[in-house]
């Protein structure tokens, strides 16, 4: 079972702007902005409108709706950054053993540099 989604995350803040964040987009169903800690030269990430605490949790939950608005979403941030022609990168880490930290669904966006055959 998914842990129970915990409102004080700092994305769950990001959302309500009670801290700032570098917004880069935002629709009724996601936001995106700049990663704090950029691992690439273009480091976005995207993140449901939605309380979902993970990838698991947001496809076991959500609606088609608040689902297929997220994805076009994650497409729409990439192609408006031109991100399209060079290539980019998703990545969503789900849970202990991936390294996920922020409790709420959060899609990474890595682009700007060759990257490596697996991870960012
Ligand atoms: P995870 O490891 O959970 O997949 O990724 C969490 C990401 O959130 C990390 O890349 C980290 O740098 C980023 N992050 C953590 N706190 C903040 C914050 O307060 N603001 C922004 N913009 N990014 C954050």
């Amino acid at each position: 079972a998914t842990q129970p989604y915990d409102d004080q995350n700092i994305f769950a803040k990001i959302l309500r702007d009670e801290i700032p964040s570098n917004r880069v987009y935002e629709d009724d169903y996601a936001i995106a902005f700049h990663d704090i800690a950029p691992v690439a030269p273009t480091h976005i990430l995207v993140i449901p409108r939605g309380s979902y605490v993970s990838w698991d949790d947001f496809s076991a939950r959500a609606s088609d709706a608040e689902i297929a608005g997220f994805i076009r979403a994650v497409g729409t941030v990439a192609r408006d950054a031109g991100l399209v022609a060079p290539g980019y990168r998703l990545l969503a880490n789900t849970g202990a053993q991936s390294g996920q930290e922020v409790p709420h669904l959060h899609v990474h966006i890595f682009a700007g540099r060759r990257l490596g055959p697996m991870l960012a």
